[in-house]
C-alpha cells in the first residue's frame, strides 16, 4: 500500500475549497399549522448559521397566507440576524390592497420582495384574469412596489417557460419587461437537467438580459410530491431521476440518502460550470439543504443570531 497520496491540484472548482465565494439562499413558507411552526423556527436555527445572502418567505396562492407570511417576515427580522425577502403576488387583489401589504412589508423592515403575479385563482391551467383594478402584470406589481419604497426586488424565471407562454422567446420577453420595471435579480423554477438551465442563460445573454439568474434548486424531499409539482409548474422529471427513486417507498432512509447525493451532484455540476449562488427550496426542512451546504464547503458562523 502507499504511505501518501499525492495531493494534485484539482481543475473542478467543487474540489477545491471555494466556499468564501459561494451564495446560498433559502425559500420557506409561511407555517400552515399549529404544529408546523416548531419545525420552521428549528429549520430556520439550524440553517440561519450558514449566513445566507437572503432567505425568503412565500406568499400563499391568492395571497392566502398573507398573515402567516408578515407574522414570519416580522420574526425572522425582529430574531434573527437574516436579511428576509417576502413574496408577494397580484393576483386577485386590488392595487390598493396589494399596495396595502407592501406598505406592510415596509413597517416590518423588509426591504426584499420577490414579485409575482401568481397562479389564476381557478388554479394551474386556468385563464390568468387580472384583477380589474388591481396590478395586470408582474412588470406593473415591480413598477409599484418600486414607487411604493425603497425595495430591492426580485422575480421570477422559468428554464423550461411558464406552461401558460407560448414559447420561450415570449417567456423571455416578460422577463425583460419585469427588469425594465426595476427587478434586479430572477430565481428559477426548479430544475433538475442542468443544460436546459445554461441554455435558458445563453439565451437571456442573447437578449440582453444581464441580471443574475439563481437556479432554484430543491432538494428532493419526496420524489411523488415533486412529480406532481412538476407536471402543474412545466418542469421536466428526468427518465434517471424516477429510477434513481424507485423501489423506495417503504425505505426513507434511503431516499434521504438519494436525495442528498442528487442535489449535492445537481449543485457540483453547476459549480464546476461557473455558478456560485445557489437557491434551495428548503420545503422547511434543514436536513438536506444544510447537507449539501456543508458539502459545498459551508460552514456554520456561530455568532448567527437565530429565532
Ligand atoms: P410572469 O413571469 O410574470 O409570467 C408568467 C407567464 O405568464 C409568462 O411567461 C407568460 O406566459 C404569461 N404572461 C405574463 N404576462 C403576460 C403578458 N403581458 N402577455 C402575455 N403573456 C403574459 N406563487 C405564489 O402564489 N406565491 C409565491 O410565493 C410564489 N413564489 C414563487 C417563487 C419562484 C422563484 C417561482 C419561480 C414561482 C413562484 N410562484 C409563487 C409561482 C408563480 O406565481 C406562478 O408560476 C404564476 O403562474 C406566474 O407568476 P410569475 O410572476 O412567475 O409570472
Amino acid at each position: 500500500m502507499r504511505e501518501r497520496l499525492d495531493v494534485l491540484p484539482s481543475p473542478r472548482p467543487s474540489r477545491s475549497a471555494a466556499a468564501d465565494r459561494l451564495r446560498v439562499s433559502f425559500e420557506f413558507f409561511p407555517p400552515k399549522t399549529h404544529e408546523a411552526e416548531p419545525v420552521l423556527w428549528e429549520t430556520i436555527q439550524r440553517l440561519a448559521p450558514l449566513q445566507p445572502d437572503f432567505v425568503t418567505v412565500t406568499y400563499g396562492a391568492g395571497g392566502s397566507t398573507r398573515e402567516p407570511t408578515l407574522t414570519t417576515l416580522a420574526r425572522l427580522v425582529s430574531q434573527t440576524d437574516l436579511p428576509a425577502a417576502g413574496h408577494l403576488t397580484c393576483v386577485g387583489a386590488s392595487r390598493d390592497e396589494v399596495n396595502a401589504v407592501i406598505n406592510s412589508y415596509q413597517d416590518a423592515g423588509i426591504r426584499h420582495i420577490v414579485a409575482l403575479r401568481g397562479d389564476p385563482q381557478g388554479g394551474v391551467g386556468e385563464r390568468y384574469v387580472p384583477h380589474p383594478d388591481g396590478y395586470a402584470t408582474t412588470a406593473d406589481l415591480v413598477r409599484g412596489i418600486r414607487a411604493c419604497g425603497d425595495f430591492e426586488v426580485t422575480v421570477s424565471a422559468y428554464p423550461e417557460k411558464h406552461p401558460e407562454s407560448a414559447s420561450l422567446d415570449a417567456d423571455l420577453d416578460v422577463l425583460k419587461a419585469k427588469i425594465d420595471a426595476g427587478a434586479t435579480r430572477a430565481i428559477t423554477q426548479f430544475f433538475f437537467d442542468n443544460d436546459l438551465y445554461f441554455r435558458y442563460l445563453d439565451r437571456a445573454l442573447a437578449r440582453g438580459i444581464t441580471i443574475p439568474i439563481l437556479p432554484g434548486i430543491l432538494p428532493v424531499q419526496n420524489f411523488q410530491q415533486t412529480a406532481n409539482f412538476a407536471a402543474k409548474t412545466g418542469a421536466t422529471i428526468p427518465l434517471w431521476l424516477a429510477k434513481r427513486f424507485e423501489g423506495l417507498d417503504h425505505d426513507p432512509a434511503t431516499r434521504r440518502l438519494i436525495a442528498a447525493s442528487v442535489a449535492a451532484e445537481q449543485v457540483f455540476d453547476l459549480l464546476d460550470r461557473g455558478i456560485s449562488d445557489f437557491h434551495f427550496y428548503t420545503m422547511n426542512r434543514a436536513e438536506l439543504t444544510f447537507a449539501v451546504c456543508h458539502m459545498l464547503g459551508m460552514r456554520a458562523q456561530t455568532e448567527q443570531r437565530a429565532a
